[in-house]
């Protein structure tokens, strides 16, 4: 609302007025390409891939505040763990979400941490606790960096005791250096089960350094919790229209 005047919402992939993501656009999304967990984490689980409109929407979402979008694919993500783990989640008794935390300087300039924003989210629809459990500890992007400095990941550290199990929240998944990183200091502090959730994985990780794919590492088929791997699995969880 601005002045007191209903704004109506355009899609974050085209423009157009009137769906925060219209119909053509949600036509284009794909679904997350298979990868295998990142080191120190039980089950990976990504629900697009980072390509065209879900780049763009998230982009968005980063760094324009079309923060609606964002809603929209984090409880299609909380959807798509839930279907998969939900009851063993809702059963262990000590289980919370958490999230990769971004550099405080990205955190301010935005306004927000986004992987809080999916995390809170995520953990509503899972009907488990969101907590902070995660602090980065380095003053750096990882935008720009070499191969090594990136496959290095971020410097994250616990802040706070860890549960039994925690599912570990990012936006984008590229060389997977954040979720391992994550992952060790949450065991540091105690987890001994994570599962991490992504919204969108990088779409051709041969073309990445250091990224995790099929050709070169065990192929994740048909195990439980694998990422998405075909199209009809994705769009279930994206039939709300907001
Ligand atoms: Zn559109």
């Amino acid at each position: 609302m601005v002045g007191g005047v209903l704004v109506p919402p355009t899609c974050c992939g085209c423009g157009r007025v009137g769906h925060v993501l219209c119909a053509d656009c949600r036509a284009q999304l794909r679904p997350a390409v298979p990868l295998v967990s990142p080191p120190g984490v039980d089950e990976a689980f990504a629900l697009l891939s980072y390509e065209g409109v879900a780049a763009t929407a998230i982009q968005g979402a980063k760094f324009r505040h079309h923060r609606e979008v964002l809603t929209l694919f984090a409880d299609a993500l909380g959807r798509l763990v839930a279907g998969r783990l939900g009851a063993e989640l809702a059963g262990s008794g000590n289980a919370a979400v958490t999230w990769v935390p971004a550099l405080a300087a990205n955190r301010r300039r935005r306004g927000v941490d986004q992987g809080e924003l999916i995390a809170a989210r995520v953990a509503a629809v899972l009907g488990l606790p969101r907590r902070c459990l995660l602090r980065r500890t380095d003053g750096h992007s990882q935008l720009g960096l070499d191969r090594a400095t990136r496959l290095a990941g971020p410097a994250i550290a616990g802040c706070a005791p860890a549960p039994t199990t925690v599912v570990l929240i990012d936006d984008v998944r590229t060389t997977g250096s954040s979720l391992r990183t994550g992952a060790m200091a949450l065991r540091c502090g105690g987890a001994e089960r994570i599962v991490a959730a992504t919204l969108a994985v990088t779409p051709d990780p041969k073309r990445l350094p250091g990224v995790y794919h099929p050709s070169t590492n065990p192929p994740c088929h048909g195990t439980k919790g694998d990422p998405v791997a075909d199209p009809s699995e994705c769009t279930p969880y994206l039939s709300s229209r907001p």
